[in-house]
């Protein structure tokens, strides 16, 4: 399929003095794709439900799923919902969350969404430039006396600074709450991601790598919060005939306990795949001048090998970002600009005032670029966007 033009050149300077046919992706290639389990496993669970007649409110597969949740984590104080946004609401609520928060501008709107239905007010503050988590100097520069919370996102699965954040915020008497939305499955320090500050919420939406459909989870620090977590996400019912808080839908159904249980089996496949996929493009883009793809992380982090974003330099690569964007599109290659625009840049979000000029997160969402990564995708296919990636660049070059 790849017509080479000019062979026995050494790898590095192959991929400049090679021509290569771009030809487009008969089919197209996403940034991500769910992996799906074994039908018949999924048959065999269905036939429990069409048994009992049990679709949703707390049914068998959804209690039989959060125990073996809590076993994989190691702690009970673990509550299921249908979409990790709810989810992450529904804590900020549950916790009493109220003020101003300090989060980060560079990740999925549903972050700072979460916070404004909870009337709490964003503190943006800027992003470190290797892993685009949270600057922990940044945000202990913007603690106010209103100053509540940190909600900080491991985003794409990099762990933020942990130690540091968490040393802030026991300094300073904040909650330290993550969206730990990309992360399920990373560890520190042989430790769950989920372990770390004072609530972490997960989405089992179908575009992560694990998922349950959609759904949502809160591990947290305090058992206490359990039984406010359960009240909050089902109407605030105690019983039939008391409702003790204004709560909310937010259940999760039986069906997505069921493909929860079922992904989780293969997780570990699920990373190893990732990982494999991450070596291609990691080796293969090296010699691409402008790409940047973050650099290995220390070995105290056990990724889980979700997401594969790379920065495109415009002066080294020769286009824009957008540009490599749309020639990829032609191509039939879906890379996402995972996270562009920044979230204050939407305009409903345009009127919070940021003091910060957020000057390496506007940088980074100029830059960004997610390609795709999922456990069906082909080691040929990720060799050829490679491929494709440098011969857009020779090309660029070529007509500077
Ligand atoms: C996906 C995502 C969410 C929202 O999760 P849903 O389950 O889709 O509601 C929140 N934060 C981040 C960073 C996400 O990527």
């Amino acid at each position: 399929m790849l017509k080479r033009t000019n062979t026995g050149s050494s790898p590095a300077d192959r991929l400049q003095t090679e021509r290569i046919d771009l030809e487009r992706f008969d089919e197209p290639v996403y940034v991500t794709r769910p992996y799906l389990p074994p039908f018949d496993e999924f048959v065999d669970g269905l036939k429990e439900m069409w048994g009992n007649h049990w679709l949703t409110n707390n049914g068998p597969v959804l209690k039989r799923y959060a125990s073996l949740l809590g076993r994989h984590f190691g702690t009970d104080n673990v509550c299921l919902f249908n979409n990790g946004t709810l989810a992450l609401q529904l804590g900020l609520q549950g916790m009493g969350i109220s003020g101003e928060v300090i989060t980060t501008p560079f990740t999925f709107v549903a972050t700072t969404h979460a916070l404004f239905w909870c009337k709490i007010r964003p503190v943006f503050v800027d992003i470190e430039p290797d892993y685009f988590t949270l600057d922990p100097e940044k945000v202990e520069a913007a603690i106010t006396p209103w100053t509540s919370a940190i909600l900080a996102v491991h985003v794409f699965g990099y762990p933020c600074r942990v130690k540091e954040l968490a040393d802030i915020a026991r300094r300073h008497k904040l909650t330290l709450i993550y969206d730990a939305a990309h992360a399920f499955g990373v560890e520190v320090g042989g430790k769950s991601i989920a372990h770390y500050g004072d609530m972490s919420m997960f989405s089992f939406h179908a575009t992560k790598l694990y998922h349950s459909m959609e759904g949502g989870m809160l591990v947290f620090r305090d058992a206490g919060l359990k039984q406010t977590f359960d009240y909050l996400r089902n109407f605030g019912f105690r019983n039939e005939v008391e409702v003790v808080m204004p709560g909310t839908n937010a259940k999760m159904m039986e069906m997505q306990a069921l493909m929860g249980t079922l992904v989780l089996r293969h997780i570990g496949e699920l990373t190893s795949k990732g990982q494999a996929i991450e070596a291609i493009y990691r080796e293969r883009l090296a010699d691409v001048p402008g790409i940047r793809i973050p650099p290995p992380l220390p070995p105290e982090i056990r990724y889980n090998y979700g997401y594969v974003p790379v920065e495109v330099d415009e002066a080294d690569f020769g286009m824009s970002r957008d540009r490599l964007y749309e020639e990829l599109r032609k191509l039939n290659v879906h890379a996402r600009r995972y996270f562009y625009p920044l979230v204050p840049d939407f305009a409903c979000y345009q009127n919070v005032q940021t003091r910060d000029p957020l000057t390496v997160a506007r940088r980074v969402a100029e830059r960004i670029l997610t390609l795709p990564t999922y456990s069906g995708i082909s080691a040929e296919t990720v060799e050829r966007i490679c491929l494709y990636v440098g011969e857009i660049r020779a090309r660029a070059g070529t007509r500077a």
